[in-house]
């Protein structure tokens, strides 16, 4: 059963007055963390990334409309794995179909798609509660995370130049310093102290959700675009300084056993991401060779099989067309099926693709 609906998603200015509580003084922070100073809103796309939006003493937090729908698809996979379903297996019966539908979410958000998705992944009632306090928790955490950064008034954010390490290292000095004052807010505003445990774990889970999405996108990609070309994100810390980051903002606010905690979520969720992602390679390569064949004697008839392959791995599918550019003629079935924009993104050089994506 897929986790029940989220409302914190729908109430961010609560979540935000909630996450205050740990802020009483100076009462000017206080003020400045709060509309009409600082606004926190939802987009309306399917993109899971967070930042703030400053204009003079204002800020707006602009959470991602699929963020916590993204998180949750995490969440849940790694419940599939770590807690035992029904039957006292582990990993559960739901994992295999769990891991490949987060492997085809990662795919999608790599791919050129205009409207990357997840769909929902299969649970068992026991492995609810944690993927969905995970996921919660995680979401709060963001809020926490840019809150910080208004709360510490950095100025580099997505600003920072790509061309000036110096630039770079500031900026990834203040996302060091914005998860630990985040982890601080996030454990001083806790509703009860018995969700400390999941307080401290949920941070990871968002890192290894960049982890999983962004650092795996080139893989993906390698064989349709120029990797020298790619320009990756400097502006943000390699995840694993974040970790060790706050893992010692966990030992020092609450104990070394916290920070021991922190690590060893860590390395499951290495393996976990490590298993996802031979699973995308895996299920990319298998649809291109099928797309290989259906394109071979291409039949209006087989338009849904079309459909139903660019669900597991569009970019599976972008490798059968870049070897086989009957799209180009007018006369091809499959015009309606694929969206335009793969076939505009297989229009352009391998290092325009890299950098109109990367
Ligand atoms: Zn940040």
């Amino acid at each position: 059963m897929p986790a029940d609906d989220f409302l914190m998603e729908e109430h961010l200015d609560a979540a935000v007055g909630n996450i205050l509580q740990a802020v009483i003084s100076p009462a000017e922070l206080h003020e400045r963390l709060r509309p009409p100073r600082t606004r926190i809103v939802k987009s309306k796309g399917t993109d899971y990334k967070t930042f703030t939006v400053r204009t003079g003493d204002k800020a707006v937090i602009r959470m991602g409309g699929a963020t916590y729908r993204v998180l949750n698809a995490l969440t849940s996979t790694a419940a599939t794995y770590f807690v035992a379903d029904e039957h006292g297996r582990r990993p559960s019966t739901y994992w295999p179909a769990a891991r490949d539908r987060l492997a085809a979410a990662i795919d999608s958000y790599a791919s050129p798609l205009r409207s990357p998705s997840v769909r929902p992944i299969d649970i068992s009632p026991r492995q609810v509660t944690a993927a969905t306090s995970f996921a919660q928790y995680a979401y709060r955490f963001i809020i926490c995370h840019e809150l910080a950064h208004v709360a510490l008034e950095h100025t580099f954010g997505a600003g920072a130049d790509p061309d000036d390490v110096d630039s770079l290292r500031a900026s990834q000095d203040e996302e060091l310093s914005a998860d630990a004052f985040a982890l601080r807010l996030q454990l001083g505003s806790l509703p009860h102290p018995d969700l400390i445990v999941t307080a401290l774990s949920a941070p990871v889970y968002f890192i290894f959700l960049l982890r999983a999405f962004d650092d795996f996108r080139l893989a993906l990609l390698s064989q349709l675009v120029d990797h020298e070309q790619w320009a990756i994100e400097y502006s943000h810390p390699p995840y694993l300084h974040r970790i060790l980051n706050l893992m010692r903002e966990a030992t020092a606010s609450v104990s070394d056993d916290a920070g021991e905690g922190l690590a060893a979520v860590q390395g499951a969720l290495e393996e976990l991401v490590q298993n996802v992602w031979s699973a995308a390679l895996e299920s990319r390569d298998k649809v291109a060779a099928k797309a290989t064949e259906l394109l071979a004697d291409p039949k209006p008839a087989d338009a849904p099989k079309l459909t139903k392959l660019l669900a597991k791995s569009p970019i599976g599918v972008l490798q059968a067309l870049d070897a086989n550019q009957q799209w180009r003629q007018p006369t091809w079935p499959f015009h309606t099926t694929v969206p335009t924009e793969l076939t505009t993104f297989l229009k352009l050089s391998r290092s325009d693709r890299a950098r109109s994506i990367a």
